[in-house]
């Protein structure tokens, strides 16, 4: 039996709508959401700890994260001090973690697992279970790939970098931190990104896909997108 769940497609308004029920299954539960730390209170509501830990980069490759199913330990990589430093870079990484146990996890799976690890062979089907890992490649996501050229792997690397911005930033929240404010400001982006916990560049891809700002380019000029056109 596995943790991992079969790879699937799940599309954007699903992830998003899986992220929302999150928020609102912690506020139920008494923990209410809080920005700029979102990502530490909700791995700390569903029990998953963060560890930082040398890789091996012989056994895992160069990568930034981690995290275990069946352990409900995410492990970020300490030859990465950039995540450390930048905090809206740490959120992230957590979030998409957060990500892959929400969504590729089976947790049904783990649990009872866990509990068979308790009581048999701890070593060796320890060491099995181990083995099922995610390993964290491409964090911010390889715009370069034709869409329909993604592997498995790279779908899930994908949905769980898209979960991590659904949670950091709600359309909710980002409604609430635009108010007063000009998105198509620079400045104004990296107050919002630093009230909401999260890198101007995570912001930014996420006001584009929610079409406040319009698309495409790297340019470093901002432009309304339909959204903001609309509600003029
Ligand atoms: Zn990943």
């Amino acid at each position: 039996m596995t943790s991992i769940k079969p790879a699937r497609f799940i599309d954007k308004s699903e992830i998003t709508a899986i992220a929302d029920r999150l928020l609102i299954k912690m506020r139920d539960a008494g923990k209410i959401p809080k920005w700029p730390q979102l990502a530490d209170l909700v791995a700390d509501y569903l029990d998953l700890s963060i560890v930082w830990e040398d890789f091996d980069a012989v056994k895992d490759g160069v990568i930034a994260a981690k995290i275990y199913p069946t352990r409900g330990e995410i492990y970020i990589n300490n030859a990465f001090p950039a995540i450390r430093d930048n905090s809206g870079l740490y959120q992230s990484t957590v979030a998409h973690e957060i990500g892959h146990w929400v969504l590729h996890i089976n947790l049904d799976a783990s649990e009872s697992e866990i509990a068979g690890v308790n009581s048999i062979q701890v070593g060796t089907i320890d060491r099995a279970l181990t083995e099922e890992v995610f390993l964290c490649r491409g964090l911010a996501g390889d715009k370069t790939k034709v869409v329909n050229q993604k592997t498995p792997e790279e779908w899930r690397e994908w949905q769980a970098q898209y979960f991590a911005s659904c949670l950091l930033m709600p359309l909710d929240k980002l409604e609430e931190a635009r108010r007063g404010r000009n998105l198509t400001n620079w400045k104004h982006l990296g107050a919002i990104g630093d009230e909401l916990g999260v890198t101007i560049s995570n912001l930014r891809n996420r006001l584009q896909d929610l079409d406040y700002l319009e698309k495409g380019g790297d340019s470093k000029q901002l432009y309304p997108g339909k959204r903001l056109r609309l509600a003029k």
